[in-house]
């Protein structure tokens, strides 16, 4: 009998010509049913110019925000994005681009993104009946939903894919990395403060543990914007992540402000750099896409 996923996944990976991928053969001690999902994964993310996951020592940094504003930059920079949120625990981009009604399709390649403009986005949080229902989710069921997430999308081609992972440097974002694999990096998100230290410098050796390139630090919450002037006054310490990001020698991408129209934007379901375009903030933001723009131009990837 014809089971379809093997057929679709067959005919994914038969049209490449590539002997040295991975999805070429089972990896050692792999069955033939973890093989076929690991190759239907991959034979998804192939069409995939480049893969980039944002992390975060913990939640409430503003992990998302940069995932969503950074997808949304390249995107209004001309290229086609998929933006993948699966924080397991606090899935917010639906509430962020206003999307918390929608009900994902199905067809017979998958789940279809929601489309909005170029910007493909999908989260688990579409699958989650419940908000509440992964905190009660023991460790290998969270596993096995983010996987068969990450397997079941149909992205089709795409410049980017933008990856908001779960927080901290536990089993999950561990999972996502490694079930990924083909990163071209990661973004780390922290806050200024000196207690956020700690906490970056895991996600910094969690990275090189997996040996996932770190493209950069970026460093959230940096001062305050007046709502009236526009001055930036710093009320915590700043300096925070470009300190640990030279003392661990890696990049230092930028510093955003608290700004109270990044809250007021994504309260009301709008991306920020989109409504806000000619704000100072969304030019810190612009300047700070700008070496993850490059990996493009760069080729790095075929
Ligand atoms: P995380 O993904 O790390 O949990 P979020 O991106 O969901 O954090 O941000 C948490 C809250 O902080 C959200 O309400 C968001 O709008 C707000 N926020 C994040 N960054 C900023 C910023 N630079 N200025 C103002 N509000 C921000």
């Amino acid at each position: 009998m014809n089971d379809p996923n093997k057929e679709k996944t067959k005919s994914a990976c038969d049209t490449c010509s590539s002997s040295t991928c991975s999805a070429a053969k089972p990896q050692a001690g792999e069955n033939q049913k973890e093989f076929e999902e690991r190759r239907q994964l991959l034979s998804r993310l192939c069409h995939i110019r480049h893969k980039i996951i944002v992390l975060s020592g913990k939640g409430g940094v503003g992990k998302s925000t940069v995932a969503v504003n950074l997808a949304a930059a390249l995107m209004l920079a001309g290229k086609s994005v998929g933006l993948l949120d699966v924080d397991i625990h606090g899935p917010s981009i639906p509430t962020m681009l206003g999307l918390e009604d929608e009900i994902i399709q199905k067809d017979d390649d998958g789940m279809i993104p929601i489309e909005l403009g170029d910007l493909k986005v999908m989260s688990i949080g579409f699958m989650l009946r419940n908000p509440d229902d992964a905190i009660i989710w023991r460790g290998p069921l969270k596993m096995g939903i983010i996987k068969q997430f990450l397997k079941d999308v149909s992205w089709g081609e795409l410049d980017y894919l933008i990856i908001d992972s779960p927080p901290g440097t536990g089993d999950e974002p561990l999972s996502v990395c490694q079930l990924i694999g083909d990163l071209d990096g990661a973004i780390v998100v922290t806050t200024p403060q000196k207690v956020a230290a700690v906490d970056v410098r895991k996600s910094i050796t969690f990275c090189r543990h997996l040996q996932v390139n770190i493209l950069g630090v970026v460093e959230n919450m940096s001062g305050f914007v007046c709502p009236k002037c526009g001055e930036v006054t710093p009320i915590f310490s700043t300096g925070g992540g470009k300190q640990i990001a030279e003392s661990m020698h890696v990049p230092f991408l930028g510093s955003i402000p608290t700004d109270p129209k990044i809250g007021q934007a994504s309260d009301s379901g709008q991306v920020f750099i989109h409504k806000y375009t000619e704000s100072p903030t969304a030019e810190i933001m612009r300047q700070i896409i700008k070496p993850i723009l490059g990996l493009d131009s760069d080729n790095l990837k075929p």
